[in-house]
């Protein structure tokens, strides 16, 4: 069984120093295939061992083996995280469709939570692939369309309804949760809420309390929309029922 941990998480890795050239490229309009992964500061293009996830970072120390500048922390920091998720979703689904399209999903959430943070939007051209993959994802599996059609609506019409009344979300949130719909049931959508609106609440009050953000300031939701479906993913039917065994405990 380790063995195959041990090839989640180096899929992982790899597959998260992909998202790294998405993360960084595409929120700047610039092609994901050329020109060849290269220090932004002095345009070296990159050697093969260089290119080795993880491993690399730490051989390097953290900077450029040509001009010295530093990499930014954020490149091992996804490639841990998407390795881990990896070992994660392995150790959930095994290796099965579902577990395939659920890292598909996973990617989708780990890239525009790291472009969401820095640059205050979520790109359509990721949603677009997350939105693909979704549908091919429904058209593959025999789960009822209505349990889906309720999770999009309530998902989707919830926060497109907070968008519209109260303006404190942008769109880019709505159109992520309608995303996040087609890979999950209806009640793992509502989990996902949950958990988002209650992480994003502790984490805005950290921030405030901090005075890293003040009351005015913007803070991007889908971040927190992510992290609450992944953990919706791996236990979402766990918190539902403990949740409605609370409620029924009243
Ligand atoms: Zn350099």
């Amino acid at each position: 069984m380790y063995v195959f941990y041990t090839f989640a998480f180096i899929l992982g890795a790899v597959v998260g120093s992909f998202l790294n050239v998405i993360i960084y490229r595409v929120p700047r309009n610039q092609s994901i295939v050329s020109p060849p992964s290269h220090c932004p500061c002095c345009g070296k293009r990159l050697k093969a061992y260089e290119l080795v996830p993880v491993a690399s970072y730490i051989l390097l120390r953290g900077r450029c083996s040509h001009c010295g500048s530093r990499i930014p922390v954020r490149y091992i920091a996804v490639e841990l995280i998407t390795g881990l998720s990896f070992v994660l979703l392995m150790w959930r689904f095994g290796i099965s469709v579902e577990g395939l399209f659920k890292a598909l999903l996973v990617c989708e959430l780990i890239s525009l939570s790291f472009i969401d943070a820095e640059f205050m939007v979520i790109p359509d051209k990721i949603l677009a692939v997350g939105f693909i993959g979704g549908i091919v994802y429904r058209l593959m599996d025999s789960a009822g369309v209505y349990d889906y059609l309720l999770g999009i609506l309530l998902g989707f019409g919830l926060l497109l309804a907070i968008v519209l009344i109260t303006g404190s979300m942008g769109m880019g949130d709505a159109k992520l949760m309608g995303v996040i719909a087609l890979y999950v049931d209806w009640k793992l959508v509502l989990a996902t809420l949950f958990l988002s609106f209650v992480i994003g609440a502790v984490v805005s009050l950290i921030l405030m309390a901090f005075r890293i953000k003040g009351h005015k300031d913007y803070i991007p939701f889908g971040p927190f929309i992510s992290i609450g479906a992944f953990v919706s993913i791996l236990f979402g039917y766990q918190i539902v029922n403990w949740y409605a065994a609370l409620i029924r405990g009243w």
